[in-house]
Parts: C-alpha cells; sequence; structure tokens
C-alpha cells in the first residue's frame, strides 16, 4: 500500500515515530493508503528547516521567486488529470469537479500570488519640508498553514502561495483526511527548483501537528481554515503567543430570493450553491428564504430540479459524489434525523444512498430539502456542511434580514433580486463578509475574503494576504 511521506528540508520523508494512519477512499469506504502519523518532533525539523532557508528566500529578488512559484502553477496545471483523479479519491468528490474547480484554482493560486508579489508596493508619507515616512513590508519569518478537508489543494494554496510570494518559508498541515494531492504538490516544488525548506508539509493529526504549529515558538504567523470550534483552540494557544492569525471558520449562510429575481436564473444556481461538493463548501447557502408570492413556485422547480440530481461513483458523471468520511456522514445523518424531530418536513432526499456497483459500501446522501422549521431552531443555526438545506418563506424585507442575520456565523450571503435599491440596501444590512448578488461563487481573486462573527478573523485574497503576510515597518526620516 502507498505511504504518503512528509516534505521536509526539500525532500520526501518519514515520521519520526514511523507511524501511520489508514487514508480512506470514501466512494468506496476502503483504506488505499497510509499517511504519516506524525507529531511535534516532525513539526520541529521542519520549523528549523524553513528557518535555515529563511535568510535566502526571503532575501531573493522578487522576480526569481514569482518565477519559481509560476512553475509550480504550471506543473499542478500539467498534472491536472493526476491531480483531479486524486482529489477525488480522497475527498469523495466527483473528478470533473475537481478537475474544473479545485485543481485549476489552486495553480490559479499561485500564479495570482508569484505575480502579486511583483505588483506589492509602500506607501511615503511627506511632512512637508521635515522628513518623509515610508513603510517597510518585510517577510516575517516561518508561517504555520493548516487546512481543511472540503477544497484541499484548493484552500492549501491559497494560503502557502502569498506566504510564500510574501518571502515567507513555511510549515503547512493539510487534514489528514485528504492529504494527497499536498502530497503530490510537494513533487510540484522540487522540480520547480523551490529551494529545500521554503515549504514543508507535514501530515497527521490536527490535535497532533496543527496543535504543535499553532504552539511553536518559531511560527509567529498563523493562518487557519476550518471549523470554528478548532479556530477557537487554535486562538487560546496562540493569541497569548501574540502570534499574528488569519481564521477562516464555519458558516451558516443565507440564500435570500425576492419575487423579483430572475426566477430560471436564481433556481439554477440555487441548485449549485446548495449541492455543489456534496453541499461541502463553507459558502453553500444552507439556509433558503423565498418571498411569499413565489414561494410555492421556487419550492417546486427546486424540488423537482434537487430530485433529478445524479448523486454515486465520483469517477462517473454524477452531480454528487461521496460525504468525506464515514463521521461526517454520520454527522449529517443526524443532523436530518435533528430537523425531523423539531418539526421539519423533508420535502425531498433524507436519506443515506447505497449505489450499485462498487461504491455499494460508500458514503452517499441525497441531496435534501427540509421545509416547515423556525428560522432559529438548531437546524436553522448550526452549521451541518452537507448536501442539507432548508426552505421557508418570508414577508418582508425587514423580516428577512432577521432570519439571515440570526446566526452566529457570518460568512457568506446569496440576494437574488431585480431591484437594484434593494440589492445595496441588503447587501449592506448584512451580517455577511461576502455578498453574491445574482450570482453564486463568483470570485476575483484581488478581492478580499472572509467572514463576521463566528466566521472568522482577517481577510484573506487580494494584497491583503501578502499585508498579513508581511511584518510592517514604518521608518521617518529627518532631513
Ligand atoms: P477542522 O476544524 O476539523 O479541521 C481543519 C484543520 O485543522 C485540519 O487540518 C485539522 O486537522 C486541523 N485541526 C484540527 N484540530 C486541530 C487543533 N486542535 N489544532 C490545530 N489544528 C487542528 O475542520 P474540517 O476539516 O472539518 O473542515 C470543515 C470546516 O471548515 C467547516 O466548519 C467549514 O465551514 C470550514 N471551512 C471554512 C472556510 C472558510 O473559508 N471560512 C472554507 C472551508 C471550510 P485534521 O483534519 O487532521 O483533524
Amino acid at each position: 500500500m502507498e505511504k504518503i511521506a512528509n516534505y521536509i528540508n526539500g525532500v520526501y520523508t518519514p515520521p519520526l515515530s514511523n507511524a501511520y494512519l489508514d487514508n480512506i477512499n470514501p466512494a468506496i469506504a476502503e483504506v488505499y493508503s497510509l499517511i504519516p502519523d506524525s507529531d511535534e518532533g516532525d513539526v520541529e525539523v521542519a520549523v528549523q528547516a524553513a528557518q535555515n532557508a529563511f535568510e535566502n528566500w526571503s532575501t531573493m529578488s522578487v522576480h526569481k521567486r514569482s518565477n519559481i512559484l509560476l512553475k509550480v502553477a504550471q506543473l499542478i496545471e500539467d498534472k491536472l488529470q493526476a491531480f483531479a483523479e486524486a482529489e477525488s479519491i480522497d475527498n469523495g468528490k466527483p473528478v470533473w469537479l475537481a478537475k474544473t474547480v479545485d485543481i485549476p484554482r489552486a495553480a490559479a493560486n499561485f500564479r495570482h500570488y508569484a505575480t502579486a508579489a511583483l505588483h506589492l508596493h509602500t506607501e511615503t508619507h511627506a511632512m512637508e519640508l521635515t522628513a518623509l515616512n515610508y513603510t517597510l513590508r518585510q517577510p516575517i519569518g516561518v508561517v504555520g498553514c493548516i487546512s481543511p478537508w472540503n477544497l484541499p489543494l484548493y484552500l492549501f494554496t491559497w494560503k502557502i502561495a502569498p506566504a510564500l510570494a510574501a518571502g515567507n518559508c513555511v510549515v503547512a498541515k493539510p487534514s489528514e483526511i485528504t492529504p494527497n494531492t499536498a502530497f503530490m504538490l510537494a513533487q510540484c516544488c522540487i522540480d520547480a527548483g523551490m529551494p529545500a525548506g521554503v515549504l514543508n508539509i507535514v501530515h497527521g493529526l490536527g490535535p497532533k501537528v496543527g496543535q504543535a504549529i499553532a504552539a511553536h515558538k518559531n511560527i509567529p504567523v498563523i493562518s487557519f481554515t476550518g471549523g470554528t470550534q478548532t479556530g477557537a483552540t487554535i486562538a487560546s494557544i496562540a493569541a497569548p503567543m501574540f502570534k499574528k492569525m488569519s481564521l477562516e471558520l464555519g458558516g451558516k449562510n443565507p440564500n435570500i430570493i425576492f419575487a423579483d429575481c430572475d426566477f430560471e436564473h436564481a433556481l439554477a444556481t440555487t441548485v449549485k450553491s446548495s449541492f455543489s461538493n456534496q453541499g461541502e463548501i463553507c459558502l453553500c447557502g444552507s439556509r433558503i428564504f423565498v418571498e411569499r408570492p413565489i414561494y410555492e413556485k421556487f419550492k417546486q422547480g427546486f424540488v423537482a430540479a434537487t430530485k433529478a440530481l445524479k448523486v454515486g461513483d465520483p469517477q462517473q458523471d454524477n452531480f454528487m459524489g461521496a460525504i468525506v468520511s464515514e463521521m461526517h456522514y454520520h454527522k449529517i445523518l443526524s443532523y436530518i434525523q435533528l430537523a425531523t424531530e423539531e418539526g421539519g418536513t423533508i420535502l425531498t432526499g433524507g436519506r443515506a444512498i447505497k449505489p450499485e456497483g462498487r461504491c455499494a459500501n460508500g458514503y452517499f446522501i441525497e441531496p435534501t430539502i427540509i421545509e416547515g422549521l423556525s428560522y432559529n431552531c438548531r437546524t436553522n443555526m448550526e452549521e451541518i456542511f452537507g448536501p442539507v438545506v432548508t426552505i421557508m418563506p418570508f414577508d418582508t424585507e425587514a423580516e428577512v434580514l432577521q432570519y439571515a442575520n440570526a446566526t452566529k456565523y457570518g460568512l457568506a450571503a446569496t440576494v437574488w433580486t431585480t431591484n437594484l435599491n434593494k440589492a445595496h440596501r441588503v447587501a449592506a444590512l448584512l451580517h455577511s463578509g461576502i455578498i453574491w448578488i445574482n450570482c453564486w461563487l463568483l470570485r476575483d481573486l484581488r478581492t478580499l475574503f472572509g467572514g463576521m462573527k463566528n466566521s472568522g478573523l482577517g481577510r484573506e485574497g487580494g494584497f491583503e494576504a501578502l499585508h498579513f503576510f508581511t511584518e510592517e515597518k514604518n521608518v521617518c526620516i529627518k532631513f
């Protein structure tokens, strides 16, 4: 059975403990590779390698650094099919989705930040004829990056690329549930001529490897994406050490559909925003609010379109594949059970699926729509992170804003209306860091990304990420 290795100091390295964890293909529920069960000893070696590499990498000309990162982007693209297949086996997502979204975006992340670094500029403030102030933005040192399993390479590179482009060295941990494409990325870095120690990838469990990264005294910056509870644990370790932190956490996103929307467009996009990637995208709209005059028509159209979605073998042409793990599969099913206990009516879905053939033991769940719940019941307050949405009518703008803003989360919101004034007004009043009007998941990598309230701290994306990964210093020169 294939053994995944850590990538430390430029070479593939077994874990010091020589212990391994099972890596399971969720579509067939079988172990298909072994993952290093690394610990703080491996993190320590990785940090030392990163520290040793820092001087060379941080003082290298930005053009040279940029060229290496551009080569990484190209190498990911060259291996698109292999990466997509690996992502699908690890995560359960359909190959077509990994091939059109996850892997192209991973390459785009490297390309975006390789070129953005060339245009990073600093400000100068002249004090009349007295002095000049200028801002120095300098690489900080060793950065810790911890990412989740839902968009494995996409989110891993979204952190690593700006951290490296800004001149830092990185110790990174992908989710142990989906380590495969991070393992493959290491080869791209080697082939691109990235100096040893600049990027180090340590595989293993969150409470062991992730926590060792968060707590390491020589890692002054932590960039984390994952659940809100894990974010709180990391913050409780890193904040007393005064580490710089970026936390991208959970969501429970509202999807607000006004009666004056472009109906067909809203309907088709709502199917995608509800069930893409098995609903395992932090940006999926899981609470659908529809203005009463079109509620019944929308509901019928949405249920019909959802019933038509194909769920099954991720290697085939299915819209949805497998849920990422057995544990998460049971968590989602328990929320469907909770929804019925809370008085919800399942309009479609609600059950596990056992596809015929090789995926008969895999973790598949029907796309599920639930009606009849109160806006503030647990099903509507807690993140399910699966193919489960609720739908309910509303009568006024004020009412739907109250519903939408009622959760502790504030990541993303979607609004459907053709009334421009209403669109601007509602966007300003929603408590979410990302608002999509008449679209969903449309991303310009130059723009800020992140959530309010318990959905996170700080923003990723654009120059904001490069700023985050640099230490700012004001230099005042009197003349
Ligand atoms: P987790 O919080 O469980 O894990 C995220 C990462 O943190 C994993 O690499 C995990 O390792 C690691 N980890 C777990 N415990 C610790 C710890 N004590 N110290 C340090 N690291 C730790 O999230 P999931 O992987 O389950 O991802 C799903 C969550 O991520 C959802 O809540 C989703 O909303 C959120 N998310 C947010 C996004 C955003 O941009 N705001 C984007 C995508 C997802 P391991 O897997 O080995 O346990």
